[in-house]
């Protein structure tokens, strides 16, 4: 048979690349911003014209670039940033990837400036459709300027998507804040159609605030500073009585990077909880910083997600110090910590309840009556019971069976089910039942599988299993649901409506059922069976949040889009202690799955290690 498989032409590649990257005018704004600022820019200028549909203009006094690079630049995984894949790990550039220029030239009429200090003379570069028109010395300040018109020239159905003038702007506005707020230290200035829009000199963060949300902002800034071992939390929250109807005014910044998190707006929504009118919104201003080794940046194009290690300690932390701070200041009226235990503790710590590991002793052990153990060491041994070594995990056994015993007070009903636990630790010698599931770290859970060793990631796996039974239900419109006791109401922005409404079928197909749902109110009757009702807000938040970022017209499958939200809301974060009962019954559902291997977002769920593959080790 012939061969029919051929290799893109980079034009293509590079025009395919451009549509995650740029979806429209704003994330033009978004990466030429951050380009300056990776540049070591301290004067940046955006000309912006008929929303960005004409022109998109960024002027930057930063490092700029030599001819060579000037070129280089244009090319797709061309970067100055990294190196090596460690240097991910340490990330302090907002940029890495090396797409943004040559994604925007495969999609526009791109005019480059750029000259470096030490040198005479700039470069002079234009490329229209990834195709270089002409490249010339020019006198040009040093830094570098960048002019993006005509966007989505070549692509009449990308042009014919984008919104009003209005909405559009709106988009760049607010990428402008985003990033301008993340760097006070740095002059930015913003001109729409010839006039100034904004003018932020360098200044410290309260003022900046103040420069681009007006005056009237200062007076309800309340300061949020706390430092831990794994989080620094500094910035502004607002005063509840000026909380908002809309959230325009809320940022996180990690590491200087703005990101969007429906869980950690939650924790600050709690920390104001009692202080707030129903349906609006507190503001905040705040920057996290933590080690970058324990973030995940890389999980979406477009950057705005990000994947902590461990949510739930930065949680609680936030949601304290964001409370502290506004009872410091008067504003809530009683300073109290007595917070909801599940949301506080990280791990769950009342199932492992600590207690002293015990010791039997074989007081009639004689270990010179031993007709095998002539070895000098032997001699020496302590009177601990003698274990055969065939059967090492008895070992544990002290160890375990006070653990089961306090954890039965609290899942009796579970427990009940299961002699085979018991028998476990009842009987030392039964290999037979015993356990065949460890959980390492609360974070992966390791099985014996025929040819060696399974290890799965328990987040990953459970999104896995509830993303294909959601997908099931949602096809086939067969969905239990639990009645609540008491309806719930939720309030939206007409925005966020827009939004909920499209999923509002879907949704009902999970088991959601809503008795109103007009203008900015929810009115919940009903919700999925595993879905506690004290999460619906934060599992709705979170699916507006993944519906914002979803690029519209790739393919958009709303039903897709719900399952993988919902998934990640539910499944059981890392940091979750599991019994025995639940880790099987894990690795049994991943495994009865369509695609085990990879996790909605197409993560790894499992690796295996070969006998042979230890073997190899302990060569
Ligand atoms: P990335 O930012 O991920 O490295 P880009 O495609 O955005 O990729 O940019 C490619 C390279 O071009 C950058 O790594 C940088 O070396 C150079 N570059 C882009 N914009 C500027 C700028 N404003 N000033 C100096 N160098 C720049
Ligand atoms: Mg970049």
């Amino acid at each position: 048979m012939a061969d029919i498989i051929q290799l893109l032409p980079d034009h293509v590649a590079n025009q395919i690349a451009a549509g995650e990257v740029v979806q429209r005018p704003a994330s033009v704004v978004k990466e030429l911003l951050e380009n300056a600022i990776d540049a070591g820019s301290t004067f940046i200028k955006l000309i912006i014209k008929d929303a960005g549909k004409t022109l998109i203009q960024i002027i930057d006094d930063g490092k700029g670039m030599s001819t060579t690079d000037a070129r280089l630049s244009f090319e797709r995984h061309a970067t100055s940033k990294i190196r090596s894949a460690e240097d991910l790990f340490s990330l302090n550039t907002k940029g890495f990837r090396g797409e943004a220029l040559a994604s925007i030239a495969a999609i526009a009429h791109v005019e480059l400036k750029t000259k470096q200090e030490q040198d005479e003379l700039g470069t002079q570069i234009e490329i229209e459709g990834s195709e270089i028109k002409s490249q010339e010395v020019v006198v040009t300040p040093k830094g570098t300027s960048i002019a993006v018109k005509h966007l989505f020239f070549n692509i009449p159905a990308r042009r014919n998507f984008l919104k009003s003038n209005n909405v559009e702007l709106r988009h760049i506005i607010d990428e402008f804040h985003r990033v301008s707020l993340a760097h006070p230290d740095i002059s930015f200035t913003m001109f729409h159609n010839g006039s100034e829009s904004f003018n932020l000199p360098k200044s410290n963060y309260r003022q900046r605030i103040v420069n681009i949300f007006g005056g009237k902002t200062n007076e309800k800034l309340v300061p949020v500073e706390e430092e831990t071992e794994v989080l620094k939390v500094s910035g502004f929250v607002g005063k509840p009585e000026f909380s908002r109807k809309t959230r325009t005014e809320q940022f996180f910044f990690v590491n200087n990077r703005f990101i969007k998190s429906a869980y950690l707006n939650h924790a600050i929504n709690a920390a104001f909880e009692g202080l707030m009118k129903d349906g609006s919104h507190p503001s905040y201003f705040l920057n996290l910083t933590v080690d970058p080794k324990t973030i995940d940046i890389n999980i979406h194009p477009t950057k705005t997600e990000i994947k902590f290690d461990d949510e739930h300690t930065l949680y609680a932390i936030l949601r304290s110090s964001v409370k502290h701070s506004l009872g410091q200041f008067n504003i809530a009226p009683v300073l109290d910590f007595d917070r909801d235990k599940n949301l506080d503790t990280p791990y769950d710590f009342e199932r492992k309840k600590v207690s002293n590991p015990t010791v039997e002793v074989d007081r009639s052990f004689n270990p010179f009556q031993e007709e095998k153990s002539p070895s000098k060491s032997s001699s020496f041994s302590m009177p601990y019971k003698k274990e055969p070594a065939a059967q090492w995990e008895s070992l544990y056994v002290g160890l375990e069976s006070k653990g089961t015993k306090s954890t039965q007070e609290f899942r009796e009903v579970e427990f009940e089910s299961q002699p085979e636990n018991e028998s476990l630790f009842k009987e030392n010698s039964s290999i037979e039942t015993k356990q065949r599931t460890y959980q390492l770290h609360n974070k992966y859970i390791i099985s014996t599988i025929k040819s060696g060793m399974l290890i799965l990631d328990q987040h990953r796996a459970h999104q896995r299993v509830l993303y294909e039974g959601l997908l099931k239900h949602t096809m086939r419109k067969e969905a239990i649901s639990q009645q609540l006791l008491f309806p719930l109401q939720l309030q939206f922005s007409s925005s966020e409506m827009e939004l909920l409404l499209r999923l509002k079928e879907d949704l009902e197909h999970t088991g959601f059922v809503f008795s109103k749902f007009e203008d900015t109110t929810i009115e919940i009757t009903g919700v999925p069976v595993n879905v506690p009702e004290s999460e619906v807000s934060i599992i709705l938040e979170q699916l507006i949040s993944d519906a914002e970022q979803e690029v519209p017209d790739s393919n958009f499958s709303s039903t897709d889009l719900l399952a993988k939200s919902l998934s990640k809301s539910l499944a059981i974060k890392g940091g979750q202690s599991l019994s025995n009962m639940e880790q099987e019954h894990l690795v049994n559902s991943l495994f009865a799955c369509k695609e085990p291997s990879v996790s909605p977002t197409n993560r790894t769920t499992f690796i295996t290690m070969s006998v042979d593959d230890f073997d190899k080790k302990f060569m």
